[in-house]
């Protein structure tokens, strides 16, 4: 069987590392972290079906040169010289239309349903007692701006058969008491259907497997 090696122990290397152990591979995985840094900790572990819209969509390239210069942003990019970045830059540039973001949605939701039924699997696996939880997500909205977008994603979501719905502030007190919105804001919240882990031990468990 071959040995593998894999570089960056985010979700993506850990689960790939995991399944190729699982074919009878040998894997060498090079982490230079603890496994507490990389966007798969700060996602803290979700996987939302809801949220199927590709990084290239339209408006992305305003908000993602604000974002390019941000590190601690989701969407950073050391600037540089690079002949392999520019090109890069602009496939995403061309990528990012209605077109192409509405074709993916499928093919993402697809991703997304089949990641959750690997987590549900995964849960179920001596010492992979990582806090899996399918509660649902609540988005609460403070601007009427927001409120339109998740709304309109909600509706979108629904027509891919994803749960998500627009709550008023009655039911989001009956569900949720404890949230006090703030005066003034428009309260209502979107609740879609994704499964939540608890950050810090997400990619934990995968490591030690
Ligand atoms: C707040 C937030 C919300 C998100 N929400 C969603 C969502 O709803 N749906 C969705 O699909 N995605 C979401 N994402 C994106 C998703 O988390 C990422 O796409 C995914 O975690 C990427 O995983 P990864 O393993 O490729 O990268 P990472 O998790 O970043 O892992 C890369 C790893 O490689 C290591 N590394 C890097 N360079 C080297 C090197 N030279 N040598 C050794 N190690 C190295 C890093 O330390 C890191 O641990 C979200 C991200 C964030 C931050």
């Amino acid at each position: 069987m071959p040995h593998i090696t894999i570089i960056g122990g985010g979700v993506i290397g850990l689960c790939a590392a995991y399944y190729l152990v699982k074919e009878n591979c040998t894997v060498t995985l090079i982490e230079r972290s603890r496994f507490d840094d990389g966007c798969s900790f700060g996602n803290a572990g979700m996987i939302v079906p809801s949220h199927f819209i590709p990084l290239a969509s339209p408006g992305m390239i305003e908000q993602g040169i604000r974002w390019m210069f941000n590190s601690e942003s989701p969407f950073f990019v050391k600037p540089r010289l690079s002949w392999a970045l520019f090109s890069w830059g602009w496939q995403f540039y061309r990528a990012a239309n209605q077109k192409q973001a509405t074709a993916a949605g499928p093919a993402l939701r697809d991703i997304s349903v089949l990641s959750k039924s690997l987590y549900r699997e995964l849960a179920q696996e001596p010492g992979f007692q990582f806090s899996f939880e399918e509660k649902g997500l609540m988005m609460l909205c403070k601007t009427m701006h927001t409120l339109e977008e998740e709304a309109a994603l909600a509706e979108r979501a629904n027509a891919l058969g994803i749960e998500a719905r627009v709550l008023t502030k009655e039911a989001l007190n009956a569900l949720e008491p404890e949230i006090k919105p703030e005066v003034g804001t428009p309260f209502v919240t979107v609740v879609a259907s994704p499964s939540a882990l608890n950050p810090p031990i997400a990619t934990e468990p995968c490591a030690t497997a």
